[in-house]
């Protein structure tokens, strides 16, 4: 191919699809897809949105299964409280799903885009289809936003934002109750709205944000400000499965004419894949960073290859080397090397949860304070230990220090009850016998039980008279 035609071949990549040469926006008016994997996609969305709802309403021993309350630094996953001392679990978490999304996307594309990601599942499956209902197919919403507003129109308009405002507003609900639980949200609906301005903001943001988002920013978010999106540049290979356009056999296009003996490729240039894209591109243009692998335009391709009697998957899950060498799907070193990294990952995780101690001690000596000479012939130091209790439940606990014959002494108290999901804080005399300290300064374990369970082992210093 000469330099020049090979500009104008991929001049496509110069500009994205919304957004005309002037640099105005380019709205994309999408045409219903039907077929086979819509209506596999439509199962999937629905169910997702279902469990979306009804998760925060998910309770097992009484807490939420899932809840992030980011402002309080506090997590429950999988009915788990998890506090800022596990930061370091959600960490690795982030790292392994990270990984995850990153090896995902080299062997599957854009799969994630298009069949889980809340912004297509939410935008293909509940907005669009309302704009459908209301405002009818691409070409009369078209002569509705083209023409005159007529009362019809505007009534049709303030009837679509309306029922866009109220989905986003419930959104925004099922959302904050993730982040404040289900039994809270109920709660501040309930008080006074003067009591809780704060998070009333918090709604009307939210509201207006995704209204924002699903009513005008659209596909703007995949194709501009997705930083998932744009990274796939870097993730893709020629072995990554992609929604392709066979060019071998397509090429060259050239509508389809009854009755003749078709001399051109199987594409019959009818540019139904092109109506029905949500980024409004080509895909016959090849792969393009827009391009949110929605199956969209491989169900209307095949509709239309049914219909001129011609074998379907024109456009189909392919990789680029199957396209143009016929290779077989093939893990290549990348992908081993990820999916290595991804095991290790998910072990150390698995390892860090399973071990996660659900009760955190911190034991110090009082600054400022010297040993004190006690009867028995023993040395006592004072300290104070600072106790989370991360369960539910109020915990009865018992420290003891096996070496030296150590004695503890509570201060104030005869027993200790740790709060539920609370630091408790306890002050404590630790007796020593003269005799057994070796040193000045002694290293010294604290046990702390759990009825018979000793469930941590704190490491503290213990001071005594020069030897
Ligand atoms: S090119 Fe096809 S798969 Fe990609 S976004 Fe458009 S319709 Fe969806
Ligand atoms: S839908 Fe299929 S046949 Fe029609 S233009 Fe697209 S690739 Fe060609």
């Amino acid at each position: 191919m000469r330099d020049e035609d090979l500009l104008q071949a991929t001049s496509y990549r110069d500009r994205i699809s919304t957004v005309t040469k002037s640099g105005e926006r380019n709205w994309v008016y999408a045409a219903q897809p039907a077929g086979k994997w819509y209506n596999y996609r439509k199962i999937l969305a629905y169910s997702y949105m279902l469990v979306f709802v009804i998760l925060p309403f998910i309770k097992v021993n009484g807490l939420p299964f899932l809840m992030i309350n980011i402002p309080a630094g506090r997590f429950i996953l999988f009915s788990k409280i998890f506090w800022p001392q596990d930061f370091y679990i959600f960490a690795i978490a982030m790292i392994t799903f990270i990984i995850f999304i990153v090896l995902f996307t080299v062997v599957f594309g854009r799969l994630f885009c298009g069949w889980v990601c809340p912004q297509t599942i939410f935008m293909e499956f509940i907005f669009r289809p309302i704009e459908w209902l209301i405002e009818g197919k691409p070409g009369q919403q078209k002569k509705i936003n083209a023409g005159e507003w007529s009362m019809k129109t505007i009534f049709k308009k303030a009837v679509k934002h309306y029922l866009y405002l109220l989905i986003s507003f419930a959104i925004a609900n099922i959302f904050l109750s993730y982040i404040i639980s289900v039994d809270e949200l109920v709660k501040i609906i309930k008080e006074p709205i003067d009591q809780h301005y704060v998070l009333l903001f918090g709604l009307i943001f939210f509201t207006l944000l995704f209204y924002g988002v699903f009513a005008f920013v659209r596909d703007l978010v995949c194709t501009t400000i997705c930083p998932y999106g744009r990274l796939q540049g870097v993730m893709f290979d020629k072995d990554t499965m992609q929604i392709a356009y066979d060019y071998k056999r397509g090429e060259p296009r050239g509508k389809f004419k009854k009755h003749a003996e078709r001399t051109d490729g199987d594409c019959i240039d009818c540019l139904k894949c092109i109506d029905v894209c949500p980024t409004g591109i080509d895909i016959r243009d090849g792969l393009q960073m827009e391009c949110i692998g929605c199956t969209a335009c491989m169900d209307a391709c095949d509709k239309m290859m049914e219909a001129v009697d011609l074998p379907k998957g024109l456009i189909r899950y392919a990789s680029e080397n199957k396209i143009s060498k016929g290779h077989p799907f093939r893990f290549n070193g990348r992908m081993i090397a990820y999916t290595i990294l991804l095991s290790v990952l998910f072990l150390i995780m698995t390892f860090l949860v399973i071990t996660r101690k659900t009760v955190d001690t911190i034991i110090s000596r009082v600054k400022g304070q010297m040993y004190q000479e006690v009867p028995g012939d023993k040395i006592s130091d004072l300290y104070e230990a600072k106790i989370l209790n991360k369960t539910k439940q109020a915990m009865p606990i018992t420290l003891k220090v096996e070496e030296f014959h150590g004695e503890i002494k509570l201060i104030g108290i005869k027993q200790i009850i740790l709060a539920p999901e609370n630091i408790t804080k306890v002050d404590f005399f630790l007796e020593v016998p003269k005799s057994e300290l070796p040193h000045r300064s002694n290293k010294i374990k604290i046990d702390v039980f759990y009825g018979d369970d000793k469930i941590q082992t704190v490491k503290t210093k213990f001071l005594g008279p020069f030897k």
